[in-house]
């Protein structure tokens, strides 16, 4: 039940409710004047408290705190040196992996010239077999926040296990769940303990609904700086892409939840020379940013060579998306 209260609050009759509520070890939460109460779907008010409630929404999603029944306004993430959410467009891009000290600071350079505020890169690595590149561990972290900080940007990497929440937690401004993660419970409550702001990236054969549960066991936990990506799905033909990018899960999403959406055309993809094409189509659906894999030397990239962007295609494509942003912005109004 989402409750929404008139407006100035009648703080009393809240705290009353809250207590009523409470004591049916009812779960209850707060956002301005809404008040989400969690599995419940009748309650005699008194006159009292129904002179002071605006509605009562009966009907709610199972992602209560990431609908925008309770949260009508956007959420925005402010990060030191990037701003997500909002009509507010982020570039992000680095390499797939953090390769080397040398590596990652060269392509932290490419990636803050073609206008990215984040820089990417994987230290920990999903890969599909356990005899890949599996990443630099920590030493990586380091090689890519020492990198981001010289270029003036906020990191963003994967952590896949809930063991490292802590660790990667001093390195990152904001935690990257892959796909194979996104219904990885455990590592969800931990982030959800923490203030980091996570960026929760669609599973492979996940529907939207699965991947708004899945972010509302980050909000339910007390984090509420979530952003989501759409990073493909798997669909019955990936002989020319590596996935479907599911470009229509964008407004979807935008209708239904009031965190930033993210598109990843990288993964989506898996080809290099897709990726500016479905770039400037992500950008065109409204997304509020784009990640995307970089790299210098894609036939010997450790990870994801074959998707990877050299700089100059990088450059080129990144700011023909700020240019169709700015046409965008323009039409509003
Ligand atoms: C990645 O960002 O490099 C990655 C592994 O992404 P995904 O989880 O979407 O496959
Ligand atoms: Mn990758």
């Amino acid at each position: 039940m989402i409750i929404q209260l008139k407006q100035p609050i009648n703080t009393t009759i809240v705290d009353e409710l809250k207590v009523k509520f409470a004591r049916m070890r009812k779960q209850v939460f707060v956002n301005n004047n809404y008040l989400a109460v969690i599995d419940l779907d009748h309650f005699d008010f008194t006159d009292q408290e129904s002179a002071a409630i605006d509605q009562v929404k009966m009907k709610t999603s199972t992602y209560v705190l990431g609908s925008r029944m309770f949260h009508p306004e956007d959420t925005r993430i402010k990060l030191p040196h990037s701003q997500i959410g909002g009509s507010d467009f982020t570039m992000m891009a680095g390499p797939c992996s953090v390769e080397s000290e040398e590596h990652i600071r060269r392509m932290a350079k490419v990636a803050r010239q073609g206008g990215a505020t984040l820089l990417r890169g994987g230290a920990f690595k999903p890969r599909t077999t356990p005899y890949s590149f599996q990443g630099l561990g920590e030493e990586g972290l380091r090689f890519l926040r020492e990198a981001a900080d010289e270029n003036g940007m906020d990191v963003i990497t994967e952590v896949m296990d809930e063991t490292h929440v802590p660790m990667v937690a001093e390195y990152t401004d904001v935690f990257q769940i892959g796909a194979r993660n996104m219904q990885n419970f455990s590592l969800l409550k931990a982030v959800s303990k923490t203030r980091i702001p996570v960026a929760l990236k669609r599973g492979l054969a996940a529907t939207i609904d699965d991947l708004l549960n899945a972010s509302e066991y980050i909000a339910s936990g007390g984090n509420h700086n979530i952003m989501l990506i759409e990073r493909g799905i798997r669909t019955f033909d990936n002989k020319y892409t590596r996935n479907t990018f599911d470009l229509g899960a964008v407004p979807v999403l935008q209708k239904l939840t009031h965190y930033p959406i993210i598109v990843d055309p990288s993964h989506a993809v898996g080809a290099w020379d897709l990726v500016a094409p479905m770039a400037y189509a992500g950008a065109a659906s409204g997304a509020s940013g784009m990640i995307v894999e970089i790299h210098d030397d894609p036939e010997h990239a450790f990870s994801d060579g074959p998707q990877a962007l050299k700089p100059d295609n990088y450059l080129a494509m990144s700011a023909h998306v700020f240019a169709l942003r700015q046409l965008m912005d323009s039409w509003e109004g």
